[in-house]
């Protein structure tokens, strides 16, 4: 943070956000609720504005509580209980809303409760995979890019029918045509951006950052090459056109046999899919029930290399608040890392859900994929 030549102060941030990329390693089924195996069509939660698929915030922050207690366990961080994982009263089970999970994620217990320290957004499509006759290519539109706050200079639209291919694109379409499902755009060669310079703000106290350095992923630099951009308005269209369904077959449970007619299509985020979401943190100590005398204790956690984060939830101690921030972003962190082994949302078993979170703090690109 800049401060412009005044007197240096002491940093004492209320909140430090991070933007995070995730890649689909499987296809993503959030289901919109109550839906019975034997109905038709089990559709994913939409925006409703854009009717664009996303991972509610809700449903991230849930699973990450509980990934985050596993790794508590994992790595034997003190007071953690059962009840801590659900962040509520349930069989007799209360959190104990003093340890780092309860702060990071909030609870409610039988006399106290307390908001979430990390507020995660939605998860939101950024770059969508569509087969076409050259293979798969990545599709996003200007708007898209807005909005996750990935700007250029200005990234350009192009005409109504056509497309944008970025400078050092991979790709090579047949008389510069290009097929997305049934769509069918030519190439606007009037237009340019360039992905290099591509930046995003992440947290609004920093400098914008390279999106092609922020994420040490190879898989990412591949996908960064086979970018096109498509008009705002066919965006929608071309990723519900896109979606992977797949047809299933209901069990009855009584007879543990199909039941008849029982067919049902589903809706996933295929495979390979980009997406992003923010988390907010705030700083604990801002937060007066933290003061309270019950609550006026030190949190623990332990970083990547097993070493020791202590922050004392009283706001009289001298300690920076960037501790108070790592505390709550390696909680968080500990519980994305398992979204590529564990997943989320529904069918697991069928093999879907599992997502990689691209840049978590201290991933190394090892370069041996
Ligand atoms: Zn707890």
């Amino acid at each position: 943070m800049s401060n412009g030549g005044k007197e240096e102060e002491k940093k004492n941030e209320i909140y430090s956000q991070k933007k995070y990329f995730a890649l689909a390693l499987d296809p993503v089924h959030i289901g919109t609720g109550g839906y019975r195996i034997g109905r038709v069509d089990n559709t994913i939660v939409r925006e409703p504005a854009t009717e664009l698929p996303k991972i509610p915030g809700t449903t991230i922050e849930g699973v990450c509580r509980n990934y985050a207690y596993l790794k508590a366990k994992e790595k034997k961080i003190e007071g953690v209980t059962p009840g801590c994982a659900k962040g509520k009263v349930k069989d007799d089970k209360e959190p104990c809303g003093r340890c780092a999970i309860c702060i990071t994620f909030g609870y409610a217990g039988k006399d106290s409760a307390l908001q979430a320290m990390a507020l995660f957004s939605d998860a939101r499509i950024l770059l969508f995979p569509v087969a076409t006759m050259i293979g798969p290519v990545w599709v996003t539109s200007p708007m898209v890019l807005k909005e996750a706050g990935i700007e250029e200079k200005e990234i350009p639209e192009p005409q109504d029918d056509g497309f944008i291919l970025p400078e050092g694109s991979n790709l090579k379409p047949p008389e510069e045509k290009l097929n997305f499902g049934w769509l069918l755009l030519k190439q606007d060669n009037n237009k340019k951006t360039n992905t290099s310079s591509w930046k995003y703000v992440d947290d609004p106290n920093e400098e914008p950052k390279l999106l092609e350095n922020v994420i040490p992923d190879n898989i990412f630099k591949r996908i960064f090459k086979r970018i096109v951009i498509v008009p705002d308005h066919l965006f929608p269209q071309i990723v519900n056109s896109n979606l992977e369904v797949r047809t299933s077959v209901a069990i009855d449970p009584e007879r543990g046999a199909a039941e008849e007619g029982a067919l049902f299509t589903y809706e996933a985020i295929p495979r390979g899919t980009v997406l992003w979401f923010d988390v907010v943190y705030q700083n604990p100590r801002y937060f007066p029930a933290l003061k309270d005398k019950t609550l006026n204790k030190t949190l623990k956690w332990k970083d990547k290399n097993g070493k020791d984060i202590e922050v004392a939830t009283n706001e009289n101690t001298s300690d920076d608040d960037n501790g108070a921030f790592s505390l709550l972003k390696a909680c968080v962190e500990d519980g994305l890392s398992l979204f590529q082994f564990l997943g989320v949302g529904g069918m697991s078993s069928r093999g879907f859900g599992r997502i990689k979170v691209l840049n978590l703090e201290g991933d190394k690109n090892d370069g041996k994929h």
